[in-house]
């Protein structure tokens, strides 16, 4: 190990050729470290005050010991179409071995062209990689599986985009980038034992204890079902809009991936879309439960050769599995609810409560993060949706629910506040902390952010103002990817 800390294997170069290529990062003229994630740092096991002197290394100029760096290559359906496609723009430095033994890809995003790249220019924009910084860590503080954000760094270049952009790169952390669309790109383009190579590296390094298991290759497609299933309950739960739910989007490992075009809900409306170029409403907050089993129906059909030699008993096998998505969803996202809700028991009446209370809050357009805020506090608004005689109604029902617990009112209220956030990165303070960053160079606000971002539940008065509502939402948010 390095004196800075570094302990780095490259295992993904051990797999056939055809999944990656090995390429350095282009180099860039005048980099600076204009954000670090020290306690991200700690966990990997680096040594943070030497890391923050050698910005070189997260700006593609230099290697860290042990590196062997490489473009991965992979496939993906984009709103349904497949396409061949590849880090374009990202290069994997290694994989960090943690202090308590913990695998983790440091990866490079914005790191200049790669055989992957098509048409593109393998950079990205500061505000953009800002953004994933931003979104990424609070999903993380939120208690919901991501890839996380190191540093990031100016590159001292400009890309071209609509206009003239400061280029950055983002260091992003993923328990590995392994994807669905990895898989589709195996099932395409290899022969003979490439697939079985890439389901037996997955399985070694996600889900060692089904490797002994009868059909280890169903039990992948189950295990990645699981998690898939409970990630995106968690979004549901919190409001969160991925924007961009493509194959090649979403990993093995069940972390979200791929921070784009993905924000959180305001006004109640399950029909939301905040991406620009999601114009058929794809990717909406209530479709995503849905696409999840869409893509992961991709999923299984790369793995049915290796599930059983007899086609059609190996559909039936995968069709299974997939049924189970919508059940372990709706189980994990009543169970949220009723945590939401202060709920500590079950009881049947649960669902038709959660129900009559979202139908109220979208007649009424309340605020989504908000109205349980208010209701953690027991807060009575001066707004819509508290005057209108549907709430009032379901008030009074929800309060005999809790009432007729054996957990005092305080416990409830203690309950609710662990689960409904009080701090979420509102889209119009993290368009403004971005402004800041990207006209006039400071980063304070950014940094602010950052850090009532970090502790979500923590409902102090210090924390207050990022708790408020935009003002007035005049102009529908909208959201670009790729950039
Ligand atoms: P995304 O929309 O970020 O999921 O990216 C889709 C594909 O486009 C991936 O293969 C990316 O690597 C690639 N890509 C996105 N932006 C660029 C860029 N500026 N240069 C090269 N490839 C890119
Ligand atoms: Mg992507």
């Amino acid at each position: 190990m390095d004196k800075r800390g570094w302990n780095l294997e490259n295992t993904y170069t051990e797999l056939p050729k055809l999944f990656f290529t090995k390429i350095e990062p282009s180099p860039v003229r005048e980099p600076k470290l204009i954000i670090f994630n020290d306690t991200l740092s700690e966990e990997l096991g680096l040594n943070t005050d030497e890391l923050k002197k050698e910005v070189d290394i997260f700006a593609g100029n230099e290697l860290p010991e042990g590196s062997i760096p490489i473009a991965k290559a992979y496939a993906g359906h984009q709103f349904g179409q497949f396409t061949i496609l590849g880090d374009g723009r990202a290069i994997l430095l290694g994989e960090q071995i943690t202090p308590k033994g913990e695998r983790f890809d440091i990866e490079l995003k914005g790191s200049g062209r790669t055989p992957y790249s098509r048409g593109g220019d393998g950079r990205a924009s500061v505000g953009p990689m800002l953004r994933e910084y931003i979104i990424s860590e609070a999903m993380h503080a939120l208690g919901v599986p991501t890839t996380r954000s190191l540093a990031v760094v100016t590159t001292g270049d400009m890309v071209r985009r609509e206009t003239e952009l400061p280029g950055a790169i983002l260091t992003r952390v993923a328990s590995s980038h392994l994807r669905v669309g990895t898989f589709e790109y195996a099932a395409k383009t290899s022969v003979g034992d490439n697939l079985k190579s890439l389901a037996d590296y997955t399985i070694n390094r996600h889900f060692k204890a089904i490797k002994d298991d009868d059909n280890p290759y169903l039990s992948l497609l189950r295990s990645v079902i699981k998690r898939q299933a409970l990630l995106i309950s968690k979004w549901q739960l919190i409001g969160f809009i991925h924007g961009v739910m493509n194959t090649d989007n979403m990993t093995i490992s069940g972390e979200t991936i791929d921070y784009g075009p993905c924000a959180f809900m305001d006004t109640y409306d399950p029909e939301t879309v905040f991406s620009s170029i999601d114009r058929q409403g794809r990717y909406s907050y209530v479709n995503q439960p849905d696409i999840a089993v869409w893509d992961l129906s991709r999923f299984a059909e790369t793995l049915l050769p290796l599930i059983d030699n007899d086609s059609n008993k190996a559909i039936e096998l995968c069709k299974e599995e997939l049924s189970k998505f919508q059940y372990i969803y709706n189980e994990d996202w009543l169970n949220g609810m009723r945590k939401k809700l202060g709920l500590f028991n079950e009881k049947d009446e649960d669902k038709s409560l959660v129900s009559s209370l979202l139908t109220a809050m979208y007649r009424y357009k309340a605020d989504y993060t908000s109205t349980f805020i208010s209701l953690s506090l027991d807060r009575k608004e001066d707004n819509e949706l508290y005057a209108s005689d549907e709430f009032k109604e379901w008030y009074g029902l929800w309060k005999s629910r809790i009432e007729s617990q054996e957990q005092s009112l305080e416990e409830s209220k203690d309950l609710m506040k662990r689960n409904n956030p009080f701090v979420i990165p509102r889209n119009y303070r993290v368009e403004q902390a971005l402004k800041e960053a990207e006209s006039n160079n400071d980063y304070t606000l950014v940094e602010k952010l950052l850090e009532a971002l970090s502790n979500p539940y923590d409902y102090s008065e210090k924390y207050e103002e990022y708790s408020k509502i935009p003002l007035e939402t005049k102009e529908h948010y909208r959201t670009y990817c790729g950039t």
